[in-house]
């Protein structure tokens, strides 16, 4: 008999893993435990020497809520394997040590905490890390000049949703014997699935749309079972594998991804639409506007555009900070992917680290001001920007 087709994705995101507790609860319970009890040594030794799958200990991540949670999340991504994190940043930094100490080339903008990481810390520890634009792209070979190097990149980025080609950019590293890693987290597995793109890493920041309440911190890596088992170990003594509280957080928010990004999209781009229209506004950057640079690529390699979009108001940085101001139902805080609406001002916030040459280099103007629209009626937050505009 053939295998039955397989779940879509609203069915794994709420059965993605075959673990019942003994008294069969449709939803695992918190086990709030540092330790687990052995029979005997024999047996603690079948767990501990990786013979059988087991709990163990809350810091490796051998928790059943854990490894329930992490089942679901590579059904999700289709991946093999993956493990979660506290936090974005500590699923990006395991990636670094066990993955990039022959180098990372980072391509395109990223999450400032990944750019002081990459451009401050890392080279502490002896790790050469480099750094192209979009614009530079060509460039890209050249800066592989050694095996096994790590090629690091956001798709869409923040804050001007530039879209690169998955597909093309890990071949173009396999070629040169590296690896490609793809931070996920503006597309959520729902709109992007790299890995089935040929990339060799994904990473989320699951403090945005995969938990998608603003209210946990957390962080997921994903990829082959080989490849993320050295990742593992630095995890384990970093320690910084996921807390199972809040583990359990993310596994009931998992639930409801699929129509929470799917309404983002949708809301997203109707106020893309309201504002491309809208004479007080310059430029609208969407992937989801057919005459995005990104558009058609993004409709190749995504599923959805996302919920994230970025406005040039017409006028200086000052007059959009008056727009930022006046906003009553987008909150003004730097995060994205929750159920609120929020925005930003990357030139005061994000990139206010930057100097005004850097961020014009980066297409990032002063005026420009960043949605992360959340999941209120989208006519409502398009009546909240045009008030602001007035
Ligand atoms: C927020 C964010 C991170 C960092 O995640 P934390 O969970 O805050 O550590 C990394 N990448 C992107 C794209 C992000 O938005």
């Amino acid at each position: 008999m053939s295998d039955p087709k397989p779940a879509g994705l609203a069915t794994r995101a709420i059965h993605g893993h075959g673990l019942r507790d003994a008294h069969g609860s449709p939803h695992l319970p918190i086990y709030n435990t540092t330790t687990f009890a052995f029979a005997s040594t024999a047996d603690l030794l079948e767990v501990v020497d990786g013979r059988r799958p087991g709990s163990l200990y809350t810091r490796y991540g051998m928790n059943p809520g854990i490894v329930a949670l992490e089942e679901t999340l590579a059904g999700l991504e289709e991946a093999e394997a993956a493990w979660a994190f506290c936090s974005g940043m500590a699923a990006e930094s395991a990636l670094f040590l066990a993955h990039g100490r022959r180098g990372v080339v980072c391509v395109g903008d990223a999450y400032g905490g990944t750019l002081e990481l990459l451009a401050s810390q890392l080279p502490l520890l002896g790790i050469p890390t480099r750094f192209i634009l979009g614009s530079e792209l060509d460039r890209l070979e050249s800066l592989l000049d050694g095996e096994g190097q790590l090629v690091f990149l956001e798709t869409p980025t923040n804050p001007t949703l530039e879209i690169f080609d998955i597909a093309g950019i890990a071949a173009r590293a396999h070629a040169r014997g590296a690896r490609l890693a793809v931070d996920n987290t503006f597309a959520s597995p729902v709109n992007q699935r790299p890995l089935t793109l040929g990339a060799d890493f994904v990473m989320h920041s699951a403090t945005k749309y995969l938990g998608g309440h603003s209210d946990l911190t957390a962080g997921v890596l994903l990829g082959r079972r080989e490849d993320l088992q050295p990742v593992w170990a630095w995890r384990k003594n970093l320690g910084t594998a996921i807390a199972p509280e809040v583990a359990a957080l993310l596994a009931r928010s998992l639930r409801t991804l699929v129509v929470r990004v799917r309404q983002h999209n949708a809301s997203a781009q109707a106020i893309a639409e309201a504002m491309r229209a809208h004479p007080a506004i310059a430029r609208v950057h969407y992937p989801g506007l057919p005459e995005a640079p990104g558009h058609a690529l993004a409709c190749r390699q995504m599923h959805g555009f996302g919920g994230m979009l970025s406005i040039e108001v017409r006028g200086d940085g000052a007059a959009a900070t008056r727009v930022a101001d006046r906003l009553r139902l987008f909150t003004l805080a730097p995060s994205l992917g929750g159920v609120e609406s929020l925005v930003t001002q990357p030139c005061t916030t994000t990139h206010h680290g930057l100097s005004a040459d850097e961020r014009a280099r980066r297409g990032i103007a002063d005026s420009l001001l960043r949605l992360s629209v959340g999941l209120e009626d989208a006519n409502d937050l398009i009546a909240d920007l045009t008030q602001a505009l007035r």
